[in-house]
C-alpha cells in the first residue's frame, strides 16, 4: 500500500466505518475483522461489521461477534449501515461478488474503500489495497496493516486474541503458508498474552458428537480415491445434511483429511446446497486448484486452497469433476 499515509490522515478523524468480509466467513475473515475493529475503535472511530451470511458457531467465543450484522439476517440494517459509512474496509477477499448482494451495496457507496487480503488475482474495486498472496492470512495482513501506521503498540491482548485465531485457521495450525515472519509475528502475540493452547482448544475442540459422526460418515461411506488422478472426493447430499443436521461450519476440515492419503494431491469436497453445489478444493505442493476453480467452477482462492460453485446437480457436478481430470494428470502424477 504506497498511499498508507493518505489513509493515516483519513484515519486521524473519527469516523463512521464499516468492515466487511466474505460469505461464510471463516477464521480469518472473523479474526481478521473483529482484530481490526478493536484497533479502529481504540482510535476512536464508530465500527460496524458486516458478513453477508453467518459465522460458524466455533467462532462465537471470539470478543464482540455478536456485534457483527449479518446481512441474510439484517438486510435493512447492513444497508443503512453502509449508507452512513465514510470509509469501507474489504477483509479477507478479492471481488465484491464474494459478498453477495453486500457487495451492490459496497459498489454503490461512493466514499474511500480499503482492501486488506491475501487471494490470488485482486480486482482493483478500493481506493487503498493491502494484497499479498505469500501472506498465510489476513489477519497476518492487519498486524502487518497496524504496524504500518506506526500503531504496533496498539494491538492489546485482545487484538493478539482475534489475529491469532486467523492465522490458526488459515495455516492448518502452522502446517500451510508459514514463515519466519509470521512466528516472529506469532510470538509477540504470546508476549502480549495470548494463550494459544486456549484457543487451540475453543477453536478445535468445540465440537458436538454429530460433528465426528459426520466425519465418520464422510469418510466411510462418501470418500471416493481415483488413483489414476492421485485425486480424493468426498460428497455430501442435501439428506447428509438433514440427516446429520449440518449446519454452517459443520463441514469445515473435512476436505483436508484427504490430503492425508500419501498419494493424493489434489482433494474435493463437493456438497450440495439449497440452490448451488459448492465445491471446496485442497492440493499438495505445486499443483493449483486456484486454476482449476477459477476456470471451471466461477471461483477462486489460493494455489492450495480454493473454491467454487456449480449450477447442475450433484451428480453432474462429479461427473464433470472427473472428466477435468485427464488434462491435469500429468501434474497430478508427476
Ligand atoms: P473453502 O474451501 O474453505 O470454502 O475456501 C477455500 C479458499 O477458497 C478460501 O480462501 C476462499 O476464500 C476461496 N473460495 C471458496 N469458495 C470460493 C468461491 O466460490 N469463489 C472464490 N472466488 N473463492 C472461493
Ligand atoms: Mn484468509
Amino acid at each position: 500500500m504506497e498511499n498508507i499515509h493518505e489513509l493515516k490522515s483519513i484515519l486521524a478523524i473519527p469516523e463512521d466505518i464499516v468492515i466487511t468480509t466474505h460469505r461464510n466467513p471463516d477464521g480469518d475473515a472473523i479474526g481478521s475483522s473483529l482484530g481490526l475493529y478493536h484497533y479502529l475503535n481504540q482510535l476512536g472511530h464508530t465500527v460496524r461489521m458486516i458478513t453477508p451470511s453467518e459465522y460458524p458457531e466455533f467462532l462465537s467465543w471470539m470478543p464482540d461477534a455478536d456485534r457483527i450484522i449479518i446481512y441474510d439476517i439484517e438486510p435493512e440494517r447492513a444497508a443503512e449501515v453502509i449508507d452512513r459509512a465514510g470509509l469501507i474496509f474489504c477483509l479477507d477477499f478479492n471481488s465484491l461478488e464474494r459478498i453477495d448482494k453486500v457487495g451492490d451495496l459496497v459498489a454503490d457507496r461512493n466514499v474511500p474503500k480499503v482492501m486488506i487480503d491475501h487471494h490470488l488475482y485482486p480486482e482493483p474495486f478500493v481506493d487503498f489495497m493491502l494484497s499479498d498472496t505469500m501472506a498465510s492470512s489476513t489477519c497476518e495482513l492487519v498486524y502487518d496493516f497496524i504496524e504500518r501506521l506506526g500503531d504496533r503498540s496498539k494491538i492489546d491482548r485482545r487484538i493478539g486474541e482475534c489475529l491469532f485465531t486467523g492465522i490458526l485457521t488459515d495455516t492448518g495450525s502452522f502446517k500451510y503458508s508459514t514463515s519466519p515472519k509470521l512466528f516472529r509475528i506469532v510470538a509477540e502475540l504470546m508476549e502480549l498474552g495470548v494463550d494459544d493452547y486456549k484457543l487451540q482448544d475453543l477453536i478445535f475442540n468445540s465440537l458436538e458428537e454429530k460433528n465426528l459422526r459426520l466425519l465418520g460418515h464422510c469418510l466411510y461411506k462418501r470418500m471416493e480415491i481415483l488413483e489414476e488422478y492421485n485425486t480424493g472426493i468426498i460428497t455430501l447430499t442435501k439428506q447428509d445434511y438433514t440427516n446429520f443436521d449440518i449446519k454452517r461450519g459443520d463441514t469445515e476440515g473435512i476436505v483436508n483429511y484427504l490430503l492425508k492419503i500419501k498419494e493424493v494431491k489434489l482433494a474435493a469436497f463437493i456438497t450440495e446446497q439449497p440452490t448451488i453445489v459448492k465445491l471446496s478444493l485442497r492440493s499438495k505442493g505445486d499443483f493449483s486448484v486456484q486454476d482449476i476453480a477459477r476456470k471451471h467452477f466461477k471461483g477462486g482462492g489460493h494455489k492450495n486452497a480454493a473454491g467454487g460453485a456449480s449450477f447442475q446437480s450433484l451428480r453432474s457436478t462429479v461427473r464433470r469433476f472427473k472428466a477435468i481430470l485427464p488434462q491435469y494428470k500429468e501434474q497430478l502424477t508427476s
